[in-house]
C-alpha cells in the first residue's frame, strides 16, 4: 500500500451509493495516479458492505467502511465525523465530495474545521506542481471560472454531478477493505431526521436518465401529469418538472430541475408546457437535443430548443404518445 493521496467520500442512501458519488472515482483515479499514491474511498452509511465492494471495482486501492446505524440518515455532523476519522486514518492531500445537498454542506464545514481550501462544484480538476487548478461554472453556467488552490495543504473539492464519468467496474481488483469505527459526540447526535420522503422504487434516476420528459405549469394540474408520464413511458424516459410545478405540489421536489433542483444532461430533453426561465434552463442546458411543446412561439425554451412543436399540449401530447408507442 502506498501513501494515500486522494480520498473520495462515497455518500450512500439506504445502503446504496448516490450516483454522483460514484462519479468521484472518474475524477479521483487519474489524480491519484498523477500523484503516485493510493485512491482511498470512504463509504459511510448503514448496511453498506456492497457499496464497499463496488468502490474497489471502480478504482479505490483502499476502502474505509464506516458502517454504523448512526450514519443511516444524511446528518451532516455525523457524516463529517466519519470523514474526519477517515482523514486521520488515510491523511490524503485531496478530498473529493459529490456536490449533492449533503456534499455541499459537508465540504465547507470540513474545510472550515481544517482551515483548508475548498474548490466548489468543479467540472474539471487538474494538477500543477504548486497548485490544484479547477474549472467552476458560475452565474448560472454563463461563465466558467478557473480556480486554484495552493498544494502542500489539504484541499476539499466538490465535483459537480454529471461532470466526471463513472469508470467501468473491474470485478476482482485487489483492494484493501477496512472497517472504520467512528465515535460521535453528543452534539453530533443532536439533529435527527424526522421524515425521509422516499423516491418510489423502480423509478428511473433523473440525473442519469438518457431521456427526460419535463412538465411545466402549462400542464395545468397534478392529474394532467398523467399525460407527461405516459409520454415518458413511451420513450423510456424519466419524468422531471419545473419549480412552479413542485411549488404547487403537483410533483415531488426531487423531480425538480434547475438552479434549486437537479442538473440533467440527457441525450433528449422534452419540455411540455415549460417556459424556459433561466433558473430552469441552468439545470438542463447541457442536454444533447432539446425538444419543446409550447403554445407560445416566443417562450425562451422554444428559442433555445433544437425542435419546437407550437400548439396546445393537450392536443399534441396524446397524439405524440400514440405515435411513439407505435414505433
Ligand atoms: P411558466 O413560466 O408559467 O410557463 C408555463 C409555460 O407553459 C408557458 O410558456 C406557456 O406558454 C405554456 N403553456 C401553458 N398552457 C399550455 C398549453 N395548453 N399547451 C402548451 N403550452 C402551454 N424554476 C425551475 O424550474 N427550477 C429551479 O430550480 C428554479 N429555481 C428558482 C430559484 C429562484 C431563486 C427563483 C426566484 C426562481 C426559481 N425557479 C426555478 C422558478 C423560475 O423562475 C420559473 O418561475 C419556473 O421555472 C417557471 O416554470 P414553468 O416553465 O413550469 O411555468
Amino acid at each position: 500500500m502506498s501513501q494515500a493521496r486522494v480520498l473520495v467520500v462515497v455518500e450512500t442512501v439506504a445502503g446504496e451509493a448516490r450516483p454522483a458519488a460514484l462519479e468521484l472515482f472518474g475524477a479521483g483515479r487519474p489524480l491519484a495516479d498523477r500523484l503516485g499514491g493510493d485512491l482511498v474511498a470512504l463509504v459511510a452509511g448503514s448496511g453498506v458492505q456492497a457499496v464497499a465492494g463496488l468502490a474497489g471495482e471502480l478504482g479505490a486501492d483502499r476502502v474505509l467502511v464506516a458502517d454504523d446505524p448512526a450514519l443511516a440518515e444524511p446528518v451532516v455532523a455525523r457524516v463529517a465525523r466519519a470523514v474526519e476519522t477517515a482523514l486521520a486514518a488515510a491523511d490524503p492531500e485531496l478530498v473529493l465530495l459529490p456536490a449533492t445537498t449533503l456534499g455541499r454542506d459537508l465540504a465547507p464545514l470540513l474545510a472550515g474545521r481544517f482551515r483548508a481550501a475548498h474548490l466548489v462544484n468543479c467540472t474539471r480538476i487538474e494538477l500543477e506542481d504548486q497548485a490544484v487548478v479547477a474549472t467552476r461554472p458560475v452565474y448560472q453556467d454563463k461563465l466558467l471560472t478557473t480556480v486554484r488552490a495552493p498544494r502542500g495543504r489539504r484541499i476539499f473539492i466538490t465535483a459537480r454531478s454529471g461532470a466526471f464519468p463513472v469508470p467501468e467496474p473491474q470485478p476482482g481488483r485487489q483492494v484493501s477493505i477496512e472497517p472504520l469505527a467512528v465515535s460521535f459526540t453528543e452534539a453530533d447526535q443532536a439533529v435527527t431526521v424526522t421524515r425521509l420522503v422516499e423516491k418510489p422504487k423502480g423509478q428511473t434516476n433523473l440525473e442519469s436518465a438518457p431521456v427526460v420528459v419535463v412538465g411545466g405549469r402549462g400542464v395545468g394540474s397534478a392529474e394532467n401529469f398523467r399525460l407527461v408520464e405516459e409520454l415518458a413511458a413511451a420513450i423510456d424516459g424519466a419524468v422531471g418538472c419545473t419549480r412552479a410545478v413542485s411549488d404547487l405540489g403537483w410533483r415531488p421536489h426531487y423531480e425538480q430541475i434547475g438552479q434549486t433542483g437537479k442538473n440533467v444532461r440527457p441525450k433528449l430533453y422534452l419540455g411540455v408546457g415549460v417556459s424556459g426561465a433561466v433558473q430552469h434552463t441552468v439545470g438542463m442546458r447541457g442536454s444533447d437535443t432539446i425538444v419543446v411543446i409550447n403554445r407560445d412561439p416566443n417562450a425562451p425554451l422554444v428559442k433555445m430548443a433544437d425542435f419546437a412543436i407550437i400548439g396546445d399540449l393537450f392536443d399534441i401530447v396524446p397524439r405524440l404518445t400514440k405515435r411513439l408507442r407505435e414505433v
